[in-house]
């Protein structure tokens, strides 16, 4: 069986003692030898700062590090500069995004879909970046069809990604139907699952509610009943996702691509249980 290939990623930090945290918990996850890390961008060029100087901290501690990009609400010229920086520092790993603005924040930008950013990045740059997607097995909330959806993936495949990180999701066939469909519209590039590991109830059903992700009933029914149990929401987060990763895995899902939010515990805790 072929290893698994494991990222992890990171929002970067506000604080000096966010810094310090994150140094900890990269200091416990580098140990499980990830292909790649990557550290988010806010919309609008909200974190662009923060999140160079996370990468080029990572950067140093040699470790693959990917910026996320994202074009919405941003000119050509703020995205060359960008580019430019991150080339200088030595970065050759790029997760391009289209990004959502803050609702009545700011205008859409000269580039309306990451298909395009996809393409900037590469007539600016060539082939000096390895470029990952985001895909969407349970749709993005936006799409305006399933197929819709999907095509649009296929599109930022073929303007030059090559590779994907999917939203993370909780219903393994809706993955397995995705990388189907996609194969079938001529996609051939690896499709890593995105995996949210379950530590908080509430911050899970916010996030899943913004970004579309489905958790399924009887989950968060078991979830909700522990109140502020954490040590009982942690116990069977780990439970349900190690079930997800083992059977993504064991059908051929090429890696899994961690949402760490800056803490080590459970992805850790996940990844030992599949000893990975
Ligand atoms: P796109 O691929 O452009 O798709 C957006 C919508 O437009 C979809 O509904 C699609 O169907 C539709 N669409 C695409 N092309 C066309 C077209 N030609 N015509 C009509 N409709 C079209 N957000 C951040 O702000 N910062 C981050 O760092 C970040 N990291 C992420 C990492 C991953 C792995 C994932 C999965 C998401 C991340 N996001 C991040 C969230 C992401 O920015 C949002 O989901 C955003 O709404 C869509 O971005 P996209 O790159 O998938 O957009």
């Amino acid at each position: 069986m072929k290893p698994i290939e494991l990222s992890f990623e990171f929002f970067p930090p506000k604080t000096p003692d966010g810094v310090e945290k994150l140094r900890a918990t990269r200091a416990q996850l580098l140990t499980l030898k990830p292909r790649f890390v990557s550290v988010t961008f806010g919309a609008g060029g909200s974190t662009q700062q923060g999140t160079l100087d996370t990468i080029v901290d990572i950067a140093k501690e040699g470790v693959d590090a990917a910026p996320h990009l994202s074009c919405i609400g941003s000119t050509k010229e703020s995205l060359r500069e960008i580019l430019r920086q991150y080339r200088s520092h030595g970065i050759r790993h790029i997760v391009a995004l289209r990004g959502d603005l803050p609702s009545g924040m700011g205008e859409m930008g000269e580039l309306r879909y990451a298909s395009e950013l996809v393409a900037f990045i590469r007539e600016e740059t060539g082939d000096a970046f390895h470029i990952e997607v985001a895909a969407y097995p349970e749709y993005h909330p936006q799409a305006r069809s399933p197929r819709h959806d999907l095509e649009a993936f296929a599109k930022k495949v073929k303007a030059g990604a090559n590779s994907a990180i999917t939203q993370y999701f909780f219903n393994a066939d809706a993955y397995f139907r995705f990388l189907e469909d996609a194969r079938k519209l001529g996609v051939d590039v690896p499709i890593v699952p995105g995996i949210m590991p379950i530590t908080n109830y509430t911050q899970l059903m916010r996030f899943s509610e913004m970004c579309g992700a489905e958790v399924p009933r009887w989950v968060a029914k078991r979830l909700e009943s522990f109140g502020d149990d954490r040590e009982s929401i942690r116990a069977f987060g780990l439970d349900v996702v190690t079930d997800l990763c083992r059977r993504l895995i064991e059908n051929g899902a090429p890696g899994l691509h961690f949402y760490t939010l800056n803490a080590a515990g459970a992805t850790k805790a996940i990844c030992e249980r599949l000893d990975l």
